[in-house]
């Protein structure tokens, strides 16, 4: 209450803000999106509470004074049927007058359109959580959200919006609410049952009876009591004082008691009568001991269900679990879950990374720990609760906590068991493999301690599996005899690696090719280097061994000697495009390939390269694939093309066709161009060649290219390109 004569009512006046745009377009969807399912609002308000009152305790670890006003951490919902409200309290960090702006309604959240493209596609408006705007839901019950909030950095302040595409803010100078936010909710008329205690209650324990602080319903009661006449007044007054909650229980018992006697009495007609007697009680909801402290026998899949969707306000059930204790030097518990799907933003750089809470001997220090569990597995959740730790530790001491990294140790040694488990089943293991595959593969780049066990998890699509995918132990069982390496070949689609010139001759010598079309394979393959003793190695890289018998090996060396020539003319008219050009012995019907050094970029790596922002062009200088333009002998093209530059080194037609091949070649292994319009209208002289349209009949206007871009071609007499370069 402000104090008589000391702020002027003006100083709180209402501010009226606009919602983000999209944010009003979510908050009028939800209003008039036909959906039945509404209770789910009080799920998503009270894990905003949990949520904040995990952040005040967080705060209090390394100050607490941040707890001073002595509040119990906890929910409180307060239904109000003449009012016709549910007010929904918690003792968490509040927000300021700021935090209300931007946290409810001009803060743009990639969640918002994300989820409301969700809904588009059939999704469900119970997914709300996991989009980041559980908030919004309240608009499901509610004509009217009345949001008071106090937090210890500012004054307490209301945020009060009827949905319409604006909310106001003012100075809050009603009674003083301490620390924390109150949520009051104008239940709709059609939706009254939310007020109702049964219903809450039925609400609470099914979606929020693992959230770890009490939820306190706010009962009314009645009690028939009875006094004697003379009592009467003195009992009135009595009553009214029934509030303090620990009195009012002290008083329950004895009171049972005098109703009984009353009974007696009641027979031996003394002067008594009974009255109806209100009073309120907090009765907590949500008394389950938490889930991990209790042995996994007696925990159904069901239990764990709930409690993960809780913990992570996701509204599918988990993949799988694993709940196991450390016992000895160091001792923990632990539950560690395995969603169905990816989170949205998983791999958005910004995101809190908020996946395992930190407990200490059950009670919650943190969400936000990077130290618990390495980076590649953040799509797993759970909760550890140690017994160690000291229960004011602080960010930087758990930095530095050997505690933390035998901890994080045997969380990563149990994940590995899980996927493992995982493995067994063999449809889990495809739906797992869906979603996390890029996790696995980032774990290889990242994790060397686990990089054989996570090897053996990957899978991958090969020459011989068709729609299945192939662990890498699988492959090495159906290795030829002789076969020493796993061939794999990189690119950007299945299609495209499936057909190309690279995989030609492995494949036909009946060898296995794995295919890598996922850009993070390029960084981990390079990584991996070997399976089993057995080399990983790349087909479209220079120096691949191919086992061969003595007759082809004559045979390869054969050609190289009588290629030779041709070789050094194509280099020399090539130049700095290639290192080198060399004699192939992996194409059967393409006439040539690029192929990269062993230890430079391959032809996907350069695309993935390309087509990063932040690649500076410097790098792209010295680290761009160093390419060797590969010949296959047996080909027609290149026994003719060797024929010509025998027979005239400086043959003009040659040097047209070998710069037409190489730019074919670069396309063909997974380049791009540099100068696409050139080798268009290289090609377009190739075409009218093959029309036999005369270069004089076109008007000069209607060419696509300068004539003087235009190499001559191949049959060009030599006269007519001397005339042209007169023009
Ligand atoms: P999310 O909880 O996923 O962040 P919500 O839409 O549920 O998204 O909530 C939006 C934000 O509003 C929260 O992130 C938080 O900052 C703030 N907020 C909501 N409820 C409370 C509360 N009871 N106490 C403090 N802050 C809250
Ligand atoms: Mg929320």
């Amino acid at each position: 209450m402000p104090e008589p004569g000391a702020q002027p009512q003006e100083d709180s006046e209402a501010e009226t803000f606009a919602f983000q745009a999209e944010i009003a377009q979510l908050m009028s969807l939800i209003i008039n999106t036909f959906y039945s399912n509404k209770e789910i609002f009080l799920r998503e308000i009270i894990s905003n509470a949990s949520d904040a009152l995990d952040k005040i305790r967080y705060e209090s670890l390394t100050n607490p004074s941040q707890l001073d006003t002595g509040k119990d951490l906890e929910i409180k919902l307060i239904p109000d049927a003449n009012g016709k409200t549910l007010t929904i309290c918690d003792t968490g960090i509040g927000m300021t007058k700021a935090d209300l702006v931007n946290n409810l309604g001009t803060i743009a959240k990639s969640g918002t359109k994300a989820f409301m493209e969700a809904l588009q596609a059939g999704a469900d408006i119970s997914m709300i959580g996991q989009f980041g705007v559980g908030f919004y839901s309240a608009y499901l019950v509610a004509d009217k959200v009345v949001v008071t909030s106090k937090n210890n950095d500012d004054e307490q302040y209301i945020w009060e919006s009827s949905a319409g595409g604006s909310f106001t803010i003012k100075r809050d100078d009603g009674p003083d609410i301490g620390r924390g936010t109150r949520i009051t909710l104008y239940i709709k008329e059609d939706q009254q049952e939310y007020i109702e205690e049964k219903r809450i209650k039925e609400i609470v324990k099914k979606h929020s009876q693992f959230i770890g602080y009490p939820i306190m319903l706010h009962c009314e009661k009645e009690r028939d009591k009875e006094i004697s006449d003379d009592e009467d007044d003195e009992e009135e007054k009595k009553e009214e004082t029934t509030e303090g909650e620990e009195k009012k229980e002290d008083d329950e018992k004895p009171k049972i008691e005098d109703l009984d006697e009353a009974d007696e009495e009641d027979s031996k007609k003394k002067k008594k009568k009974t009255i109806k007697e209100k009073y309120t009680e907090d009765e907590e909801l949500n008394k389950t001991k938490p889930i991990w402290t209790r042995n996994s026998d007696d925990i159904s899949q069901e239990e764990y269900g709930e409690f993960y969707k809780s913990l992570t306000n996701d509204w599918e059930d988990h993949l799988a679990v694993k709940h196991f204790s450390v016992e000895g030097q160091l001792e923990f518990r632990a539950l560690l879950f395995i969603p169905k799907r990816a989170p949205f933003d998983m791999f958005e750089n910004k995101k809190k990374k908020n996946n395992i809470k930190l407990y200490v001997r059950r009670v919650f220090i943190m969400d936000n720990c990077d130290e618990i569990i390495p980076e590649y597995l953040n799509f797993m959740r759970g909760v550890v609760d140690s017994e160690d730790l000291p229960l004011n530790i602080s960010r930087e001491m758990l930095q530095q906590s050997k505690i933390l990294k035998v901890i994080r140790k045997n969380l990563v040694k149990k994940a590995m068991e899980l996927f493992e488990e995982i493995e067994e089943d063999k449809d889990s293991y495809k739906k797992f493999y869906e979603q996390f595959s890029k996790n696995l593969k980032l774990g290889i780049h990242e994790d060397s301690t686990n990089r054989k066990k996570i090897a053996g998890l990957l899978r991958y699509h090969s020459s011989q599996t068709g729609d299945d995918m192939t662990s890498l132990k699988d492959y090495i069982s159906r290795m030829k005899e002789g076969q020493k390496h796993i061939y794999y070949i990189t690119g950007e689609t299945r299609d495209q690696v499936e057909h190309s010139a690279f995989v030609e001759r492995v494949i036909r010598r009946g060898m296995e090719v794995l295919y890598m079309v996922d850009p993070i394979d390029e960084y981990a393959v390079q990584q991996l280097k070997e399976f089993d003793g057995k080399t990983l190695t790349s087909v479209t890289k220079e120096g691949l061994e191919l086992p061969e018998d003595e007759e082809e090996k004559k045979r390869f060396e054969e050609a190289k000697a009588s290629f030779e020539n041709l070789c050094k003319v194509m280099k020399d008219i090539l130049d700095k495009k290639v290192e080198k050009v060399v004699v192939s012995n992996r194409l059967v019907t393409s006439p040539c390939c690029i192929v990269t050094s062993q230890y430079g970029w391959s032809a996907n790596m350069e695309r993935i390269m390309k087509a990063q922002a932040l690649r500076d062009t410097a790098t792209m200088g010295y680290m761009a694939a160093k390419k060797h333009l590969e010949i296959n002998p047996d080909h027609s093209i290149l026994k003719t093309l060797k024929e010509k530059a025998d027979a005239d080194k400086n043959d003009k037609s040659v040097k047209d066709l070998v710069m037409l091949l190489f730019e074919t070649s670069l396309l063909a292994s997974g380049f791009s161009l540099e100068d696409p319009a050139v080798h268009a209208s290289r090609i377009h002289r190739m075409i009218k060649l093959g029309l036999g349209i005369d270069e004089e009949d076109i008007p000069a206007e209607s060419a696509e290219a300068p004539a003087d871009e235009m190499p001559p071609l191949e049959g060009d007499d030599e006269e007519e390109s001397r005339m042209e370069e007169v023009d």
